[in-house]
């Protein structure tokens, strides 16, 4: 008598692609659902993958505290871009994969109870390339916070500046820039969390000028890729160039944190970074105020072109109070009063 095997399903050889991730340092195969309960680290070693803003926020702000500001913001597309398609097109595009108007997501919010102005990048849209919408959105979380004298942390995923606005998101660099420099005058202080990447135009902003500034392991942050660098200076770069913890080596990078303890990181700075009292804008701060000149884009300049052009002197029609370097020592000296402890404390939060 023959003996009637049960049937078998045909076996699924290809698993749904949302389901899976393979880690790109350690080649697990890890389930989705893990993680992003895991805040998209790889349990097996650690490797940090991308982060949307929606759960940056999420991991960083206390619960249910996010306020969410200028949301309706939008690029418009003033030089009629067109690549392989219309720039309004890749715009589309973006905001219907990533459910995000533009690159970046700020408002206000508390971490561990202390009030913040927060403004986290997305590189899933478009690259997290700074367009007007980006710069502006830094820029107000700026402003918002030296009107409330209030932190400002903005979290940088991005590729640079979106090609697609040309000089227009060039010209964030410059706005972005004066607007921390007006925070920094204040003494309201700037924490800069660096993700993986942070490159071109927001790199040459931003994301650097923290009084702190942080990253995730093994972030990529750099200019120019290494290629292009590797070509320029015709030399073989180091292992780990443009990477986190050798930016932290150089003294690029103040720490890198792991995703698990950024949160309780950032708390800690709070409690050492607190903003100078009284409102004003670097003026009523008495002897602070007076080593630190608000940044002035002419003087800049005719410094910059004292150095290219040597027989071009501070009286050669451009008045030139202080170059901006001069004003470097005075910050430093701030911050190096407030954060010591934290400075030698290493790349890892001490607890307690
Ligand atoms: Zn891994």
């Amino acid at each position: 008598m023959p003996i009637k095997l049960p049937s078998f399903r045909p076996r699924k050889d290809a698993h749904p692609p949302d389901l899976w991730t393979k880690c790109p340092t350690c080649s697990e195969m890890l389930f989705n659902k893990q993680l992003d309960k895991a805040d998209r680290v790889c349990p097996n070693c650690g490797h940090h993958f991308r982060l949307s803003a929606g759960a940056r926020l999420d991991l960083l702000l206390d619960h249910g505290t996010f306020a969410e500001l200028d949301a309706g913001l939008q690029s418009l597309d003033p030089l009629g871009f067109v690549d392989q398609k219309p720039y309004p097109d890749r715009v589309a595009a973006a905001q219907l994969a990533t459910g995000l108007r533009d690159a970046a997501v700020r408002g206000t919010g508390l971490i561990e109870g202390h009030r913040v102005s927060i403004c986290a990048m997305d590189f899933a849209f478009m690259g997290g390339s700074m367009g007007a919408v980006v710069g502006e959105k830094v820029t107000r979380a700026a402003e918002q916070a030296l009107e409330e004298r209030i932190p400002l942390i903005v979290v940088s995923a991005s590729g640079g500046a979106r090609m697609q606005e040309g000089t227009l998101a060039l010209m964030q660099l410059a706005k972005t820039c004066a607007a921390l420099d007006r925070l920094r005058v204040a003494g309201v202080p700037y924490i800069s969390i660096m993700s993986d990447p942070t490159t071109g135009g927001v790199f040459a902003s931003y994301a650097v000028l923290g009084d702190v500034n942080l990253a995730e392991p093994n972030a990529l942050i750099g200019f120019a890729g290494a290629r292009v660098t590797a070509g320029t200076i015709a030399q073989e770069l180091p292992p780990g160039f443009q990477r986190a913890e050798f930016l932290f080596e150089h003294g690029f990078v103040d720490r890198v944190v792991t995703r698990r303890d950024l949160r309780h990181e950032v708390a800690l700075l709070l409690r050492y970074l607190v903003p100078l009292e009284g409102a004003g804008g670097g003026n009523g701060n008495g002897a602070m105020s007076e080593s630190r000149p608000s940044f002035d884009p002419i003087g800049f300049l005719s410094s910059l072109a004292e150095k290219v052009v040597p027989d071009l002197g501070p009286g050669d029609g451009l008045d030139a109070p202080e170059s901006p370097r001069t004003s470097r020592p005075a910050r430093t000296a701030r911050t190096a009063g407030d954060a010591p402890a934290a400075r030698r404390t290493g790349r890892r939060t001490a607890d307690g």
